[in-house]
């Protein structure tokens, strides 16, 4: 008979996660400044985000796209998330920002780009904080499960499996999101699945309807991009929702939610 693994017991920030809950991790692709993030922010926790997110330093494909506003951007998310008592993951692209960002994010996100960054990620697993780990572009399943066992087998079990899409011969959409991988996942793994259709798609369009089916799929939530004008976005704004579209996104995501047997979990 298969050994069962139990679940891990994953907290991030004051924030508890359970099996038969849904979680909503928004916020903008980068933190450009701070009424931006407070802004965007305000918004999603309004309309029942949980997790905040945004992005510090950011791994661009193009070194003369924009880099992320860096350090200064620590201030702004203490009095953020002082105001509004929010957890917040935010992407971490090497280790040296590790200790920098330890007083101000609940989680560490490993970016697509550096899933085979293994000693970013043995790093990762001397803590004791949560770890969301995209899956790379064009990674395997196995070679991502491999990828959490190098946080895992440090000691860190907080490991969250983020699908963002992988490259295929498809070019209409940013990146395929591969939902069969996160219906594979619940199977074979312990560890909460979130699924990012805002990388998943790269259109605003689509990320609606694939929200819904991560859902249907199995997912424990979702992280999407959000920014109060996606046309003056820094990062990212082809596929950032807007503040209406979020309102949207979750009136629409609500009924699938539920038919999961899943609650959705509201700011704590
Ligand atoms: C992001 O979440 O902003 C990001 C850069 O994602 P990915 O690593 O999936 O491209
Ligand atoms: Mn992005």
């Amino acid at each position: 008979m298969q050994a069962v693994v139990p679940a891990p017991k994953i907290s991030i920030g004051n924030l508890q996660m359970e099996p038969q809950k849904f979680y909503v991790i928004a916020g903008p692709c980068s933190i450009e400044s701070q009424s931006q993030f407070e802004e965007t922010a305000l918004f999603v926790k309004e309309f029942g985000a949980s997790i905040l997110r945004g992005g510090i330093y950011k791994m661009r494909t193009n070194p003369n796209s924009f880099q992320g506003v860096g350090a200064e951007a620590l201030t702004w998310i203490s009095e953020v998330k002082n105001r509004l008592d929010m957890p917040l993951i935010s992407e971490v692209t090497d280790p040296r920002q590790i200790a920098a960002f330890a007083d101000y994010v609940d989680g560490y996100q490993v970016g697509s780009r550096n899933m085979y960054n293994y000693e970013l990620l043995k790093d990762l697993g001397n803590l004791r904080k949560p770890v969301l780990l995209k899956r790379g572009f064009s990674a395997l399943l196995d070679e991502w499960i491999n990828a959490a066992k190098y946080i895992t087998n440090g000691g860190n079990s907080s490991v969250l499996f983020c699908e963002r899409g992988i490259r295929t011969f498809e070019t209409k959409m940013r990146n395929t999101l591969d939902l069969a991988a996160v219906a594979y996942l619940k199977h074979h793994s312990t560890h909460p699945v979130i699924v990012d259709p805002s990388h998943g798609t790269g259109n605003r369009d689509l990320i609606i309807p694939m929200a819904c089916a991560a859902v249907a799929s199995g997912a424990d939530g979702i992280m999407v991009e959000v920014h109060p004008q996606p046309d003056k976005a820094l990062s990212d704004g082809f596929q950032a929702l807007n503040f209406e579209d979020f309102k949207n996104l979750m009136l629409r995501i609500k009924p699938f939610i539920e038919a999961s047997g899943k609650t959705l979990v509201t700011h704590v």
